[in-house]
């Protein structure tokens, strides 16, 4: 690196082709930092590459590259890096009589591109290629890799002593950049995975076929043994000057991991490692120009780029850039693969419109969120936003899980089968969930979502009890199949009940027609119970299945009081029906103290469903019920679900159950649930607004009405409260007959000062309206 580059002259260089590798032609010098290239030019022969090393280069290292070349040139013979031809005397090195050392290589076709002239395909083969060389050059071992050059991350400490060279006014930059990343990079790198690499992959080491095709790779000067992540580092280095960088980046990173996934802790190292090449950049080249003028024209146009990206990271503050850069990275898998350009916000709105139709849910929030990556309870927007999730039940155990997303992952590259063949894990997950529930549901079935357990729990009760007739919560919901879509009048647009389904008010004691303050209120709505019964039987239809959320959670988050449903289930095992306890809502741990929400209110169902949390994000759902019941089914019919129990789907149900099953876990909820209902109760000393709040364990219902006293819905309210909360970085839903009803339900691992600015957030939305 201190050497000077050669100096041949055009004439010498053609002397040398001529003499040592027997090539005659016409040599012309190209550009580069520390070895003199020429491109030789023969008449209907391909060109040439002659590249004369700087004389301080190591004649092992010289060496180490060729060996490098011929493996991935044998590894990965599609790959587009040069190949080396022998001299004229056999060896390929050739050492000069004025001290360089001379070699030959095939000269890769194609033309530099700008990046911004680059397509999406272009960017995604950029990372592709960069994660295939890597993959060439896995088991190359050679001694000169250890080369000690200041490009090398692991030898970031060797470049502060040339800020000297840079000017005052950039210094400072370059400084922070250096103390923002060098710790980091310390700690971090003999930790990762490690080998030798290409080193330099940047833009302007890339040859281009065309904008989407990528014809060479070029400069193997730098390579040496460090971490397999700084190749996609160097990468997107040169990538990120482009408008829409960190789109561009993405993409690149979305190409890399098609090869090679990027563990989370390189992925959390990649801002560093871009700060540090910045600082590597304006500082070496800072110090050249000065050193060795003959180069300053070439390594002057370094400094641009570089400076351009510190002062960015200046400008958007450095928590938010790095925030910006591991989104980009982390969260390409939801980029299309190869070719699609990343659509506008408008382009998705109007895809999604037209592509998956105007019956589908409308979406979250005025201006749509697009969140690219989860955390715990945090979630990630491509703008690098940080959001508090305080909406999503699925991920109990937090987005992106690591337990559960290393379990599905290391299966599915192993084997993903179904329950017609034998393994463990689907039984494992069977005996643990059945020792999880009341003596007598011994049985499991599974399947893939909670709609398709309740509908198969609704199959199953009309096979044990031979009747016909459901009842239903007059707001329920159940699951979007067929059976289940008759379950579901939260769904409906006339609500009007098929003659099979009967429905009865969910018991509501701060807005129904009995209240909680009457004395034995819950009577009257227990007693609707008969009444069902009764208009069930004048169509000659005799019960089989009552469904219940234990939490009433689509009804508004009605937490019904003690004893009410131990009642209600009692009453219709009675009249010869089965309960199905709709557990996908309020299973693994939601209520607090209890796994599932039938056991926090002391009831016996005869049939249990779960779903939604069961994976953490990995469709599962099962129905749990007694072994006589399945019987019943088994007399009329076979059974099966294609993906039902899978292997992969049981590993993932595993990991969550092992969790959420923890005594502690629950405990945690409970007492996290309950600081965040006596915070939330504390605003409606301040805010009339703030009608009811329901809460047990962390699923919370916060009603608002127009007034105390009228206890009148106030939707409008609700919405505005919601986008309020979004803009303050919390999300949360409305739910409820009237859509007047705060829906709280983070992931369950949240931690107790998320929680408290959940209700910080409320406490500003509310003071925003009444200011
Ligand atoms: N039951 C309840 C109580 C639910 O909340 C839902 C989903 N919101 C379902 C069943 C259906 O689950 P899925 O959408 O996974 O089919």
């Amino acid at each position: 690196m201190h050497a000077a580059p050669p100096r041949l002259t055009v004439a010498e260089a053609e002397k040398v082709a001529l003499s040592h590798f027997g090539r005659r032609g016409r040599a012309y010098l190209l550009p580069g930092e520390r070895d003199q290239n020429f491109r030789l030019e023969a008449e209907g022969e391909p060109p040439l590459l002659l590249k004369v090393s700087n004389l301080g280069e190591e004649l092992a290292v010289l060496r180490m590259q060729l060996l490098a070349l011929r493996q991935v040139a044998e590894a990965d013979p599609e790959l587009p890096v040069p190949r080396v031809l022998p001299s004229e005397d056999g060896p390929e090195l050739v050492s000069l009589p004025s001290g360089g050392v001379a070699r030959m290589l095939t000269y890769l076709p194609g033309s530099h591109l700008r990046p911004a002239d680059l397509t999406s395909e272009g960017l995604y083969q950029m990372g592709r290629t960069s994660a295939r060389l890597g993959r060439a050059l896995r088991g190359f071992f050679d001694p000169a890799a250890d080369q000690s050059i200041l490009w090398n991350p692991r030898r970031v400490g060797d470049v502060r002593p040339l800020l000297s060279w840079v000017s005052d006014t950039r210094r400072p930059l370059v400084e922070r950049a250096l103390d923002r990343s060098e710790p980091r990079m310390l700690r971090a790198l003999p930790t990762l995975r490690s080998q030798v690499i290409h080193n330099d992959l940047s833009f302007s080491n890339l040859t281009f076929e065309s904008p989407s095709r990528i014809s060479g790779i070029l400069d193997f000067g730098d390579m040496c043994h460090t971490a397999l992540v700084s190749d996609l580092a160097v990468t997107c280095e040169s990538i990120v000057e482009i408008p829409h960088g960190f789109d561009a980046l993405a993409v690149v990173a979305a190409g890399f991991q098609e090869v090679t996934p990027l563990e989370p802790e390189e992925v959390e190292l990649i801002p560093d490692l871009l700060l540090a090449r910045w600082a590597t950049l304006i500082a070496v080249s800072a110090w050249r120009r000065v050193a060795f003028p003959d180069t300053a024209a070439y390594v002057g146009g370094w400094q641009h780029g570089p400076v351009q990206m510190l002062t960015q990271v200046e400008e958007l503050g450095e928590d938010r850039w790095r925030r910006l850069v591991r989104n980009s990275v982390g969260g390409a898998l939801s980029l299309a693969p190869g070719g699609a350009e990343p659509l506008s916000v408008t382009g998705l709105l109007e895809a999604r419109r037209k592509l998956l139709g105007p019956a589908l849910s409308p979406l979250s929030y005025s201006t749509p969120l697009q969140p690219v990556r989860g955390q715990g309870a945090l979630l990630f927007d491509r703008d690098g936003t940080e959001y508090l999730d305080a909406y999503n039940n699925v991920p109990v155990l937090g987005h992106a899980n690591p337990e559960v997303a290393r379990a599905v992952a290391a299966q599915t590259a192993v084997l993903n089968t179904n329950t017609r063949y034998l393994y463990r894990p689907v039984l494992e997950l069977a005996e643990r969930l059945v020792a999880t529930m009341p003596p007598g549901l011994d049985t499991v079935l599974f399947v893939n979502s909670g709609s398709e357990a309740n509908d198969l729990a609704w199959r199953l009760a009309r096979a044990f009890t031979g009747g016909g007739g459901a009842v239903v919560t007059r707001h329920a919901y159940h699951g979007m199949t067929s059976s289940v879509a008759d379950f579901s009048p939260d769904e409906w647009h006339i609500p009007i009940a098929p003659p099979h389904v009967a429905m009865m008010d969910a018991p509501d004691g701060y807005r129904g027609p009995r209240r909680r303050e009457q004395p034995g209120w819950t009577d009257g709505y227990l007693a609707q119970l008969d009444a069902a019964v009764g208009e069930l039987a004048s169509r000659g239809l005799a019960p089989a299945a009552l469904l219940v959320d234990p939490a009433f959670t689509s009804e508004g988050v009605l937490h019904p009081p003690p004893g009410y449903l131990r009642a209600l289930f009692q009453r219709w095992q009675a009249a010869g029906g089965l309960v199905v306890a709709d557990e996908v809502q309020t299973g693994y741990g939601r209520l607090g103290s209890h796994l599932w929400g039938f056991a926090r209110h002391g009831a016996l169902p005869d049939l249990v469903t779960l779903g939604k949390p069961m994976g953490n994000g990995y469709p599962i759902g099962a129905v749990v019920t007694r072994a006589e019941i399945v019987e019943a089914l088994a007399e009329k019919t076979e059974w099966f679900s294609t993906f039902g129990g899978n292997p992969v789907a049981s590993l993932a149900g595993l990991a969550v159950l092992r969790e959420a099953g923890r005594r502690e876990f629950l405990d945690r909820v409970e007492e996290l649930g309950v600081g965040l209902g006596s915070a939330l109760r504390g605003l409606s000393e301040r805010h009339p607004s703030v009608g009811d709040v329901r809460q047990l364990g962390l699923l919370v219902g916060v009603e608002l009405v127009r007034r105390p006293d009228s206890r009148a819905p106030f939707p409008e309210l609700a919405a505005r409260l919601v986008e309020s909360m979004r803009r303050q970085g919390v999300l949360v839903g409305r739910t409820g007959r009237d859509g007047n009803v705060i829906k709280i339900r983070p992931p369950l691992v949240i931690s107790s000062e998320q929680v408290k600015s959940i209700s910080s957030a409320f406490g500003r939305a509310l003071d925003a309206e009444s200011s």
